[in-house]
């Protein structure tokens, strides 16, 4: 978690943050492979891949793909939920940063100055 933010909150079991994959990229090489952010979201859209943070200071960008976990339950539980050697380690620190999942039971405030919007 970014130190520089607290979380509070508690989880509401609402499920969002499991209808996604959330991939870390790096946002100089898609740069150099697309020759701008804006060409390579045209390329992603095309394959329903969605660029949902770019934050230039850490040279990194947050592509997003509309797969649901199959591990999430129709209630929004997770079914390895309990079972450390079967829940992906990401699942249990989420969230870490400030995230634009409104149904989120957690909230961050920030400790001092940081333009750091995540990680
Ligand atoms: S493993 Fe569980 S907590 Fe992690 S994304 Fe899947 S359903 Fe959600
Ligand atoms: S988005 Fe927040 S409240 Fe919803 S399931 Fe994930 S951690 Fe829990």
């Amino acid at each position: 978690m970014n130190n520089n933010l607290e979380r509070t909150g508690e989880c509401k079991t609402c499920g969002e943050c499991c209808k996604k994959v959330r991939i870390t990229s790096v946002l100089s090489h898609i740069i150099e492979q697309h020759g701008s952010i804006e060409e390579a979201g045209k390329y992603y859209s095309y394959r329903g891949i969605n660029i949902a943070m770019v934050h230039e200071e850490s040279d990194r960008v947050l592509l997003e793909i509309g797969i649901p976990c199959d591990r999430l339950a129709e209630d929004n539980g997770c079914l390895v939920h309990g079972s450390p050697d079967k829940k992906p380690l990401i699942c249990d620190r989420y969230p870490w940063f400030t995230d634009d999942i409104e149904t989120c039971g957690y909230s961050f405030t920030r400790k001092k100055h940081d333009s750091l919007k995540w990680f």
